[in-house]
């Protein structure tokens, strides 16, 4: 015999035994609420099982209701689940604010807007070698991971020659507090000798 549990809808074999033991009542095997196993009993797997309504008011017979498909319930989670994701996402700053100040932490917070790269300057050190430097500071009012860094060297009239983006890890280690900042040093070879200027870029 089969028996459904009103409260996930779960179906599961039951045996005269065990509803002799438990007098009529069942404990869930999947919510492990207990529930009156007689009021759903059924010979069939997966039948719909007809509930009398309890509403208390005077009616003709038993209207029929059908139990509440579990596929709603899932489709429900989703939404709740799309909705908190966007709450988190559009608003992570002040999440990550407060999930720091309750003592845990959001994983990679990277905002590229909330960096600022100053004092930048790019120096010949030898034949083709040259050494890029400048200071970076994470303005976002949490700690946040280091960004990647996109240079671009320019000849003496401006026009783009070489280009090379240095991955966050060539710019720090792990994350920079809020309002600190850090010296970047960067080592890279060009071999051309009419590198007038660069272009930089947080990506
Ligand atoms: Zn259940």
């Amino acid at each position: 015999m089969y028996s459904r549990c009103p409260h996930c809808e779960h179906q599961q074999t039951v045996s005269t035994a065990q509803l002799r033991e438990g007098r009529g009542l069942l404990r869930c095997r999947y919510c492990a609420n207990t529930f009156d196993a007689l009021a759903s009993l059924s010979d069939e797997k997966d039948e719909t099982i007809v509930l009398p309504l309890d509403i208390g008011l005077p009616f003709d017979g038993v209207a029929p209701v059908r139990p509440v498909r579990r596929i709603w319930r899932v489709a429900n989670l989703c939404v709740l689940s799309l909705l908190l994701l966007q709450a988190v996402y559009f608003e992570r700053d002040r999440w990550s604010s407060v999930a720091q100040a309750a003592g845990f932490r959001l994983p990679g917070y990277y905002d590229p807007a909330q960096w600022s790269l100053s004092h930048g300057e790019l120096r010949r050190a030898g034949d083709s070698h040259y050494v890029f430097e400048a200071v970076l500071t994470n303005q976002a009012s949490i700690g946040q991971s280091f960004p990647a860094l996109k240079l671009t060297l320019t000849d003496f009239n401006g026009v783009a020659v070489a280009e090379r983006i240095f991955d966050a890890s060539l710019i720090g280690a792990g994350e920079l507090a809020a309002g600190q900042s850090q010296s970047v040093h960067l080592a890279l070879i060009v071999r051309r000798d009419d590198i007038g200027g660069f272009i930089h870029s947080l990506i």
